[in-house]
């Protein structure tokens, strides 16, 4: 076993792994209404190839959690099987997705008896007609009994994961920690990065961490949760002296970098040591050229050792990466 090391001595031990870069949302701060031009199904991993390079990174490079997303990882059809797999790979690894919950309600079951510990669910209002304005679909109704179904199948604790736009439901925050407080879920805020495929991102434009609690304080006393952050992206705070707590990812004004513990395969097979990567590695040319797992593990541990110190998004030369959030997986 040699672990996923780079030359600042991070360890990644979190995998997040895209299954598709298809999403049946267009949310607005992801990609444009009229979708993307989906990868190729041949270019895109199978199931097998997968569960393939997952086996090598739990086996042969410590990877303790590994995380499906997209895209929505719920439209592709071979996720329940691959979750049953991965499963079988390691019966002590956390398993988890990120999803907008729609067609949760009908999987949720079926994911939990196939070995899934968890979901996070993107949930950006409880209006439906602010939820229209963002997704630009009607389907609210779906998220919420997706989010349902996920608690009864015992995918919890349930999180969900939430974007504040300015002018569009920045002043919903305390309405949205209500709701999800009634139901015991977590609510995370994440700040807007620079990752939507429209290139519509602008620092003026994203709602800070400072502006989230600004809006929460409103109406709730938050104060800071005493556990550790450890390598959680999420800063916690109480909610009215707790248990409760709400979380709030910043990205972007309080970066996270140094203590990261993240990897990312990409649907179509190429490791990603960031999200803002700027290059990534080919391990599904090499996987089909015949590579050994021992092959494949040395690739990655080369792919890794070249993490850059942070994403360097407040650097005058900062680049958006080539690839959108929605084909990297978030
Ligand atoms: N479709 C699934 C979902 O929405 O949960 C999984 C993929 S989505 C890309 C993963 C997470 O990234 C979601 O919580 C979404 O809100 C978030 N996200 C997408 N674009 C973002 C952006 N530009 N900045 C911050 N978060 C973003
Ligand atoms: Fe789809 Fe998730 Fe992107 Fe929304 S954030 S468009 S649900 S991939």
């Amino acid at each position: 076993m040699q672990p996923l090391v780079d030359r600042y001595g991070r360890v990644a031990t979190d995998l997040r792994v895209s299954l598709t870069d298809r999403c049946n949302l267009r949310c607005s701060y992801c990609m444009p209404a009229e979708g993307l031009d989906w990868m190729p199904t041949a270019e895109q991993l199978t199931d097998d190839e997968v569960v393939r390079l997952i086996g090598v990174a739990i086996q042969r490079l410590g990877v303790r959690e590994v995380r499906f997303t997209g895209g929505e990882p719920l439209v592709r059809r071979g996720l329940v099987d691959i979750v049953r797999r991965t499963r079988e790979l390691d019966p002590e690894v956390e398993l988890s997705i990120t999803s907008n919950g729609i067609g949760l309600a009908r999987t949720a079951g079926a994911l939990a008896e196939a070995g899934l510990n968890r979901v996070n669910v993107s949930l950006d209002t409880v209006r439906p007609d602010t939820f229209g304005e963002i997704t630009r679909r009607d389907r609210l109704d779906d998220v919420v009994a997706g989010l349902a179904a996920a608690e009864a199948a015992g995918l919890g604790p349930i999180k969900v994961n939430a974007v504040l736009l300015r002018g569009i439901n920045d002043d919903q925050a305390p309405e949205l920690l209500r709701w999800c407080l009634e139901r015991d879920y977590q609510l995370r805020f994440i700040e807007q990065m620079p990752l939507d495929a429209q290139h519509g991102w602008s620092r003026e434009g994203m709602v800070t961490a400072d502006e989230i609690f600004a809006h929460l304080e409103q109406e709730f006393a938050l104060t800071p949760a005493s556990e550790p952050r450890g390598s959680a992206p999420a800063e916690l705070f109480l909610v009215d002296g707790g248990p409760a707590t709400v979380g709030v990812i910043a990205s972007v004004t309080r970066p996270f970098c140094g203590d990261c513990d993240r990897v990312r395969l990409t649907a179509d097979g190429q490791v990603r040591n960031c999200l803002f990567a700027r290059e990534e590695s080919d391990l599904r040319s090499a996987l089909r050229a015949g590579a050994s797992d021992a092959d494949l593990a040395g690739r990655w541990l080369t792919a890794m050792a070249g993490k850059a110190a942070g994403h360097g998004i407040d650097d005058p030369t900062f680049l958006q990466p080539d690839r959108p959030m929605s084909a990297i997986g978030g």
